[in-house]
C-alpha cells in the first residue's frame, strides 16, 4: 500500500469537497517522496463512479471500506478501522480534514498509534534529506507560524483546515487502482451506534464548505438583528458566521462561530459586521480569498487586513447593500428574495 494517505469524507454516500483538496495536498508529498499516494474511504453507498473520481483528482490507490454499519460516523469504530489498516499497512503520512470528523478521529488514532498529530495545518511540505513532513500551523494566538515536524514516530498525522487549498482539476485519463476492503466484525463497537444526525438542522451551518460567509459580531447589537446577516447570506449564496462575543451572548449557536476556538473558514468572499477584528477571529478568517469590513470605528483591526473597509454605520450599510442586490438581482429576472421582513426598520429597533 501506498507511503501517504489522504483520508476521504462522504455524507449519505456522497463524497465532500474536502476529500479531492486533501488528495491536491497528498499528490504534492507523495511526490516529493516518489511514492505513491492512496484516498481512504471508510462510509457506506460512495458508487464506483463517485470512487473512481478520486483517482481523477490525484489518488494511485484508494481503499474503500464500505458497510452500512460505517454509514454514520462513530469514533470507535472508524478508529478500530483505522488503526488496523496502519498496523497492517504502516503508511509514513496520513493527512484528515480538520472538519469535526477528522477533529475528533485523529486524535483518537493517534493516541492509539503512539504517533504525533498536528492539527489545523495550513502548509505542509517534506523536509530535504530527511522526508520528514513539516507541519505548518498557526500559534499562540495566530501570531506566529509554526512548523512541527514528527521525526521519530510514525505515521506523521495532520489534519488540514477545509478550503485552504484547491483540488488538483480532474483528470479522466488517469490511471488508478479502487479496492473495495471488507469490513471485519471485530473493529465494529458495538457499544456505540449512531441513531442519525441530532435534530438541529435549524442551526446547521456548513461553514467550511461555504463560498461566502456574511458574519456579525458585538456591533450587531441583539439576536435578531442576525436575520439581516441571514439575509445578505440567502442573497450571496452563503452562510452566517459569528465572533465568539456574539455567541457567547446567546445571539447565534456555536456552530456559527468562527476563529481560534470556532470554525477555520476559507471562503471567496468573507463580510464581517460589527467585529472589530481579534487575533482570535482573523485567525479563523485569515485565507479568505476577500475580506470586506463594515464597522464604524476607522481603526478596527479588521480594516486593516480587509480588502475592503467600509467604514459607517452597519445597519446603514447592511441595507445599501441588500437593497442594490435586490435591484441587481430583481433586473436580472431572479424573484428568489431573501425572506420577507428581515430589514424592516422594527428589526433594527
Ligand atoms: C482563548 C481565546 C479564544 C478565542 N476564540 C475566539 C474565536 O474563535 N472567535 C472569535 O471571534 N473570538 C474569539 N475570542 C475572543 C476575541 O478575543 C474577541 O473578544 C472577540 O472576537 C470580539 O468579538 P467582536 O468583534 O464581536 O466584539 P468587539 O471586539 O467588541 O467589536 C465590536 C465591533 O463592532 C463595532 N460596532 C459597534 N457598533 C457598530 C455599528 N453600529 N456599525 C458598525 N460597527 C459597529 C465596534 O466598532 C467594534 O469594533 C477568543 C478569545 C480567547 C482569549
Amino acid at each position: 500500500m501506498s507511503f501517504v494517505w489522504t483520508l476521504a469524507e462522504q455524507h449519505e454516500g456522497r463524497l465532500k469537497a474536502v476529500s479531492y483538496e486533501l488528495l491536491g495536498r497528498g499528490r504534492a508529498l507523495a511526490d516529493k517522496l516518489d511514492t505513491k499516494l492512496a484516498s481512504l474511504l471508510i462510509g457506506d453507498g460512495v458508487s464506483e463512479e463517485q470512487l473512481q473520481t478520486l483517482v481523477h483528482h490525484g489518488a494511485d490507490e484508494v481503499y474503500a471500506i464500505q458497510d452500512p454499519r460505517l454509514a454514520q460516523f462513530t469514533c470507535e469504530t472508524y478508529s478500530n478501522v483505522l488503526v488496523h489498516l496502519i498496523k497492517t499497512y504502516r503508511p509514513s503520512v496520513i493527512l484528515a480534514a480538520a472538519t469535526s470528523t477528522g477533529r475528533t478521529l485523529m486524535p483518537h488514532v493517534a493516541v492509539r498509534s503512539h504517533a504525533g498529530l498536528t492539527a489545523d495545518c495550513t502548509e505542509l511540505d517534506i523536509e530535504p534529506g530527511t522526508g520528514h513532513l513539516l507541519q505548518t500551523r498557526p500559534a499562540i494566538g495566530g501570531n506566529i507560524m509554526a512548523t512541527i515536524k514528527t521525526p521519530d514516530h510514525r505515521p506523521q498525522m495532520a489534519t488540514v483546515r477545509p478550503k485552504s487549498s484547491r483540488p488538483l482539476p480532474a483528470d479522466a485519463t488517469r490511471a488508478g487502482r479502487v479496492i473495495a476492503v471488507p469490513l471485519d466484525d471485530v473493529l465494529v463497537d458495538e457499544r456505540v451506534k449512531a441513531r442519525g444526525y441530532r435534530g438541529d438542522a435549524v442551526d446547521f451551518v456548513n461553514l467550511e464548505e461555504a463560498d461566502v460567509v456574511v458574519a456579525g459580531g458585538r456591533g450587531m447589537k441583539k439576536a435578531e438583528h442576525f436575520a439581516l446577516l441571514q439575509a445578505l447570506a440567502d442573497a450571496l449564496g452563503g452562510a452566517v458566521g459569528a465572533t465568539r462575543d456574539a455567541v457567547d451572548r446567546g445571539w447565534v449557536g456555536y456552530p456559527h462561530q468562527v476563529g481560534l476556538s470556532g470554525k477555520t473558514i476559507s471562503p471567496r468572499l468573507y463580510i464581517g459586521a460589527g467585529i472589530s477584528g481579534a487575533i482570535q477571529h482573523l485567525a479563523g478568517i485569515k485565507t479568505s480569498e476577500t475580506i470586506v469590513s463594515i464597522n464604524s470605528d476607522p481603526d478596527a483591526s479588521l480594516h486593516q487586513v480587509a480588502d475592503f473597509g467600509i467604514v459607517g454605520d452597519l445597519f446603514q450599510v447592511l441595507e445599501e447593500l441588500q437593497r442594490r442586490l435586490d435591484e441587481r438581482r430583481g433586473a436580472s429576472g431572479s424573484d428568489a428574495g431573501p425572506p420577507a421582513g428581515t430589514r424592516t426598520p422594527e428589526a433594527r429597533a
